[in-house]
Order: structure tokens, then sequence, then C-alpha cells
């Protein structure tokens, strides 16, 4: 394992476009994680700069999101911190300063070319075989011509020198790599019409939030050698790149909608434990030094090391995922077990207190995967038991009955109450009866529930309550 690093600083940093999906929920997954995992800060920077792709309630919807899986950010929109302001749009003063900087600096010029003429001599380089982002007749124009443009009135872009030559750029799962300056060209920072581009916004974000690792998916990876440009123009260290592979859907192809529940808190709805989704999540291309699949929050923490990330692309296992709900369910204290029950039944129909949820919680915990998987179950055991039926009356009519059901409220009556004591007291009062089994325990299952078959009875006679089990055998003795 290796030792903390000094100041990690992580950043999320979507766009406010909707339902935060299971794609971008494992980036803040990781970025969460390994800031932890350093005592570093995680930092949540809404890119909402593409005001036509912004959705209104998209940042809420993202915070919902990411406070479910328990990822809340340490500086971000809503916390405040040191580096704000965190939306994106409203750092416009910190783009336009950075920009006035590079030109100070000669790193940038103003470029007064029309968007147009620039397009028409795109397409003559292309037809021509040569390099398209080559085009920067403004880049070096005479002191005169230069006077003559500012004294216009056409607006002027803020774009970068990029020099022919190797830009080398490292990135963490695909070691270093290298692109022509030629095809990059002068990249635009500042459009005409005072908008900064994406690539400058987003580096020049990172820079003034002191970001120390951008852990972001594998389509920014055109987009790095483009930053670290920038980082290299304002004489700063670039931060460590990290690109993740991607989050497919079940069956391969795109994340979406109509494949599956693609939105984080879709799998909220359907009853999914967060900590088995933030788990899962983790694990879609990284796994423990051991092979321990089942991880706690703090045990992902502990153990999160990007040296053992993988680079191929997985796809949504959803029976996986439930398979980690279960695991994480049944870790879970019985308090909070119950809690979630509370939320998914008829707690006030069914006369439940918080003592019958929690004891039912210890005992079926393990029979579930998804929160609402014992509901039907509970609902059976806890309802008042229907004696009237055809069935029951059958069982409850039957000669042996009587003694099986006074038996049982003996022996009950003065066992403690746990699962595995009710148990064996129970077949201690088979064996006196000297009744078989067939005959000794329907009656007495039939008097607490209803029903001629379900779990084990010390179980649901534990989960019932001494109370209430007593008050049923003696309703079905009358
Ligand atoms: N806003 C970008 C996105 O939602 C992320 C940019 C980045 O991580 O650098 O994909």
């Amino acid at each position: 394992m290796t030792p903390p690093m000094a100041t990690v600083r992580t950043r999320f940093a979507p766009s406010p476009t909707g339902a935060l999906h299971l794609g971008n929920a494992r980036t803040a997954v990781l970025n969460w994680l390994f800031a932890r995992r350093h005592h570093g800060a995680f930092v949540l920077r809404l890119e909402d700069t593409d005001t036509e792709r912004s959705v209104a309630g998209g940042e809420a919807m993202i915070y919902e999101a990411l406070d479910w899986l328990g990822l809340g950010p340490d500086e971000g929109p809503r916390e405040g911190g040191p580096f704000g302001p965190y939306r994106q749009l409203a750092r416009a003063d910190r783009h336009r300063a950075r920009a006035a900087q590079l030109l100070e600096s000669g790193r940038a010029f103003r470029c007064f070319c029309r968007p147009e003429e620039l397009e028409a001599r795109r397409e003559a380089a292309i037809a021509a075989g040569e390099p398209t982002g080559r085009d920067a007749r403004c880049r070096d124009l005479p002191a005169e011509d230069m006077r003559r443009h500012e004294a216009g009135s056409h607006p002027a872009a803020i774009r970068l020198r990029v020099d022919s030559g190797p830009v080398e750029f490292t990135d963490l799962l695909k070691g270093t790599l290298t692109i022509d300056g030629d095809d990059l060209g002068d990249l635009v920072l500042v459009r005409s019409d005072g908008r900064p581009t994406y690539n400058f916004a987003v580096a020049v974000d990172d820079i003034d939030m002191e970001i120390s690792h951008v852990i972001r998916g594998v389509g920014h990876l055109s987009n790095t050698p483009k930053q670290v440009l920038l980082y290299r123009a304002f004489g700063v260290r670039p931060p460590g790149f990290v690109h993740i592979p991607t989050v497919l859907a079940p069956g391969g192809g795109k994340l979406s909608k109509r494949r599956g529940a693609a939105g984080v808190l879709d799998y909220r709805d359907r009853g999914f434990h967060p900590d088995a989704v933030l788990n899962y999540l983790s694990l879609l291309s990284w796994s423990a030094e051991d092979g321990e699949e089942f991880l706690s929050p703090e045990a992902l923490v502990e153990r999160i090391d990007l040296d053992r990330l993988g680079a191929a692309d997985t796809e949504v296992d959803e029976e996986k995922m439930a398979w980690l709900s279960g695991q994480h369910l049944r870790a879970e204290p019985a308090e909070r077990l119950a809690r979630r029950w509370a939320g998914v039944l008829d707690v006030q129909g069914l006369g439940l207190e918080d003592a019958d949820l929690r004891r039912a919680a210890e005992v079926f915990a393990k029979r579930t995967r998804l929160v609402a998987d014992a509901r039907a179950e509970l609902e059976s055991i806890f309802r008042a038991p229907d004696l009237g039926g055809a069935a029951a009356r059958q069982v409850l009519s039957a000669p042996e009955a009587a003694t099986a059901t006074r038996l049982a409220r003996e022996a009950w009556g003065g066992t403690a109450w746990r699962p595995e004591p009710l148990a064996l007291a129970l077949r201690d009062a088979m064996r006196e009866s000297g009744l078989p089994g067939r005959g000794f325990f329907p009656p007495v299952r039939v008097a607490l529930t209803g029903q001629p078959h379900g779990p084990d009875l010390g179980e649901v006679a534990y989960a019932l309550g001494r109370k209430r089990t007593l008050e049923r055998l003696a309703a079905a003795l009358s």
C-alpha cells in the first residue's frame, strides 16, 4: 500500500445536463476515494458553460445522487470553499484575467480573422493536404497592422502560440503520449464574442483550484495535450492525469435509459444498497490486491490504489451489483436496515414499532438482496393471521393442533427471546408431545402467521416479539 501523498486535490466536473448516470458516478467515486485515501479534498465543480445543454434542476440532481452514494464534496457550489466560485459560468472574470496574463507574457496573441475566413482557409488546407491547425496569420502581425485592427470595431479572439514539434504528456494508465504541435495549431482560448473555449476554462479552473489529480473518462484524452500546453504557458506543473475506461450498458453499448437503469437514482429506487453501488462502481476497473470484492466505503478508501486500475471498458453487471447489495444489507447494523425497511413498508397498517423492525432485520436481512426484497415476507408475518380460511381451519382442527399450540405457548413462555433458544425450546416441546414434526409444527405456524409454510419458526417468533407471539397462540387456542 502506498503511503498518503501530500495535498491531494481531486475534482468531479459534471455538466448539469440531467440525471447522473453510472459512468459519471464512477468518475466521482474514484476521485472521492482517491482524495479520501490521501486525506485530501474532493471538489465538485459544475461545468455549466454550455447553457443550451444545461437543464433546470441539474445541479440538484447531481447532489442528490452524490449524497445518496455518500460522496459529499469538501468544496462545491453548495459547500463553498476557498477556491470558489464552483460554477464555471461564475468564473468568467478568472478566465478573462488568465487570458490577459497570456497576452501580456506574449504566449497568446489576438486573432482578428473572422470565423468564416478561418473556415475557408481550413477547407483550402484540407484540399491541399496540409495540416489545418497551423493557420495563424495574426500570430506575428506587424505592430502597425495590429494597431489598425485594434482601433477597428471587429472583435478579436485570443489564441495560444503553439510551436511545431512534439507535445508530450503522461497518463497514469497509458504512459507517455505525444502529439505534434502542428496538429493542434494555435489553440483558440477565448472566442471573438468573449466566451472562453472548453479546454481553456477547464485548464484555468484546474490550475486556479490547485487540482493535483485529474481523474476522468477516457473520452477526454484528446483534450489533455491542449490543457498541458496551457499549464506550460502559465509555468505551472501539470496534474497527474488518469483517464479511466468507459462504463458500458449491460450487454455492451452506450449507457442509456433504454438499456437498464442508467441513472444512479434509478438504482436507489429499485432498492439497491448505496454502499453496494459505490462498491460495485469502484470494482469496474479496479480490484483489491487480495481479490476481495465485498468492501465497505471505509475499506475501499483504505485500499484504493490508482496503480491497480485496468484499462478495459466494462459492462454493467446488475446481477453482481445485486449480490453486493445483499452483502451490504447483511453487514448493516439492524437499526439501520430497520430504518430502510420503514421506508418501504406500511409500518402503521401493520402496527409495527421500531423494536419490531429491528428484530425482523436481525433475522431476515440474510434473505434479501434489495431493500424491498423482504417486504412480502414481513407483511405476511406481521399482518394479523387469518385463521378463518379453509387451509388454516383444516390445520387447526386436526386433533393434535390444540396440544401443539398449548405446548408451544408453555415452552416459549419461559424462554429467552432469541431465535436459537426459541427454536430449541420448540423442538423440545415437540419431543415432549410425542407428536411427529409434521403434526406438531403446522398448527404452531398457522397460529402465528396464518400460513402453512414460511421461515424457521424460532426466527418468526423472535421477529413477532414475545407479546404478539403469545397472543396469537392464545387466539388460536380459543
Ligand atoms: N465536464 C466534463 C464532463 O462532464 C468533464 C471535464 C473534465 O473532467 O475535465 O465530461
